[in-house]
C-alpha cells in the first residue's frame, strides 16, 4: 500500500495533456489557453464618449455653445466641429475633430433659441472621453497562456477582436457504475437496494471539473457483462472511471476485468480513509481510475486524484497543491498510518469539522465547503493545527 503523496506523484508523472486545437470563442468556456494572447487593434479603436451629452472644444472661457450636428454610436462619418459649435453625441460614438470634451446632457442648459450653456465646476478638457488604446495598445499581452477561459476572459477576447483560440482539448470521459444493487432514484427501491447517487454525483463532478463529454454506462456484478462494458468504454474515452467493484469482495471484478482489458497497474491501495482500495491505471495514453464504491470515497478520490488529473490534461499548473492551509478548531482522533480526508466548511482562517463522516453517509454534503486532508503519522490532530484544505 502507497501513501496519498506517493499516489499523487505516480499520477503526476502519468498525467497527460489534452491535445492543442484551435476552438471559436463560444466553445472554450472552462478551457485553458495554449498561447499568449495578444490584442489585435487598438481598443478603443478611437476616442468616444463616455456619456449622453455634447461634445465640444472645451475651454474655460467660453461657456455657450451652438449645436451644429448629432453624432450617434456606430456613425463612421468624418465630422469637424467648428469653433464655438458643438455636437449632441451618444455613448460609445466616435469624438468629432474639433472637439476634445463631453459634457453630460444633465449638466446642461439648453436656451429657448436652442444653445446650450454649463456653468459648473465638475468638467475639465477631457472629461467624459474615453481614449483611443485606453483599454489595451494594439500587439500588446492581454492573456496567458495557462488562463482559464470564463465570462470575462471571453468578452475580452472578443473586445481585441480574437475569434479563434488554442486551448487544450478536454478529455472523453467515461465512467461505469457497478452493483447489482443499485437502482435510479426516481424508481422504486425494493428492501436491499439502494439509488446509483455515485453516477449523477459523478457526472456533475466531471462538470464542474469542465469536462464537456461525458458517457456513463452501468454494468452488473458479473465478469462477462463488466468485461464487455469496460473494453467498450476504452475504447470510446480518454479518461475511464469505474465505481465501485474494486474491493476485496467475492464479486469484485473490476481489477481482474481491467487486467484481462490491458490497463497497466499505477497503484492499487492508498494509505487513506476513505478510499482504501482505490486503483489506478494507464492504457497508452487513457488513464483509468477505480474507485471504491461508497459515495464518500468517490468523492474524496475524485477531487484527490481525479480532478487535478483532468485539471492536468485541460493544460492546468500546480493541480495537486491544496487549496489553503488552515487551521482546525477542536482535536480530532484518527487512525494512525492513514490519510484522513475530511468534509468540513471554512470559516476565515479556520476550518470547522462537519458531522457524519463515515464514508456511506452523504448528509455532510448538504454543507460541505471543503475537504481537509490530516497527514498519516498522527493518531490525533489537535486544535489549532494547520491542515491542507481543498475546495469543492
Ligand atoms: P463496493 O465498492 O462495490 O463494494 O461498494 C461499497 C459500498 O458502496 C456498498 O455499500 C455499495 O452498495 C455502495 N455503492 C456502490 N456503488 C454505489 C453507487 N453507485 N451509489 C451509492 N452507493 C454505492
Ligand atoms: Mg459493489
Amino acid at each position: 500500500m502507497i501513501s496519498v503523496e506517493q499516489a499523487k506523484k505516480i499520477l503526476a508523472e502519468n498525467s497527460e495533456r489534452g491535445e492543442i486545437t484551435e476552438k471559436s470563442l463560444g466553445e472554450c468556456l472552462g478551457l485553458t489557453l495554449a498561447e499568449n494572447i495578444y490584442s489585435l487593434i487598438d481598443v478603443p479603436s478611437f476616442d468616444n464618449s463616455a456619456m449622453d451629452g455634447y461634445a465640444m472644444n472645451f475651454d474655460e472661457s467660453n461657456r455657450t455653445w451652438e449645436v451644429s450636428n448629432i453624432i450617434q454610436a456606430g456613425d463612421t462619418s468624418e465630422i469637424n466641429i467648428a469653433p464655438g459649435k458643438a455636437a449632441r453625441i451618444f455613448t460609445g460614438a466616435k469624438i468629432p475633430k474639433g472637439t476634445n470634451t463631453v459634457i453630460p446632457q444633465e449638466l446642461i442648459a439648453i436656451s429657448e433659441e436652442g444653445q446650450i450653456s454649463y456653468d459648473g465646476d465638475k468638467i475639465s478638457t477631457g472629461s467624459n472621453v474615453r481614449l483611443k488604446g485606453s483599454q489595451s495598445k494594439k500587439n500588446s499581452l492581454i492573456l496567458e497562456k495557462g488562463q482559464v477561459l470564463g465570462a470575462g476572459q471571453i468578452g475580452l477576447l472578443a473586445s481585441v477582436g480574437v475569434a479563434l483560440v488554442k486551448v487544450f482539448s478536454p478529455p472523453k470521459v467515461g465512467f461505469i457504475v457497478t452493483g447489482n444493487e443499485l437502482k435510479e432514484p426516481g424508481t422504486p427501491l425494493k428492501e436491499g437496494e439502494i439509488y446509483n447517487s455515485n453516477g449523477p454525483m459523478l457526472e456533475a463532478l466531471l462538470k464542474e471539473s469542465g469536462v464537456k463529454q461525458i458517457q456513463s454506462y452501468r454494468a452488473a456484478d458479473d465478469k462477462e457483462s463488466l468485461q464487455k462494458i469496460i473494453d467498450q468504454a476504452l475504447t470510446e474515452n480518454d479518461i475511464l472511471l469505474l465505481s465501485g467493484g474494486i474491493s476485496v469482495g467475492d464479486y469484485d471484478f473490476v481489477k481482474e476485468c481491467l487486467n484481462t482489458a490491458k490497463v497497466k497497474e499505477l497503484f492499487y491501495k492508498i494509505k487513506q480513509r476513505p478510499g482504501k482500495p482505490m486503483f489506478a491505471g494507464k492504457k497508452e495514453r487513457k488513464l483509468i481510475f477505480a474507485l471504491p464504491g461508497n459515495p464518500a470515497s468517490v468523492h474524496s478520490c475524485f477531487i484527490q486524484y481525479v480532478r487535478p488529473s483532468i485539471k492536468h490534461w485541460l493544460g492546468g499548473t500546480a493541480v495537486w497543491e491544496a487549496d489553503h492551509t488552515l487551521e482546525i478548531i477542536e482535536d480530532i482522533p484518527k487512525k494512525p498510518g492513514f490519510t484522513h480526508f475530511m468534509k468540513g466548511k471554512k470559516n476565515g482562517n479556520q476550518v470547522e469539522l462537519l458531522k457524519g463522516q463515515q464514508s456511506f453517509n452523504l448528509q455532510a454534503f448538504a454543507t460541505a465547503e471543503c475537504l481537509l486532508e490530516l497527514p498519516a503519522e498522527n493518531s490525533v490532530v489537535t486544535a489549532g493545527t494547520k491542515v491542507k484544505v481543498y475546495d469543492l
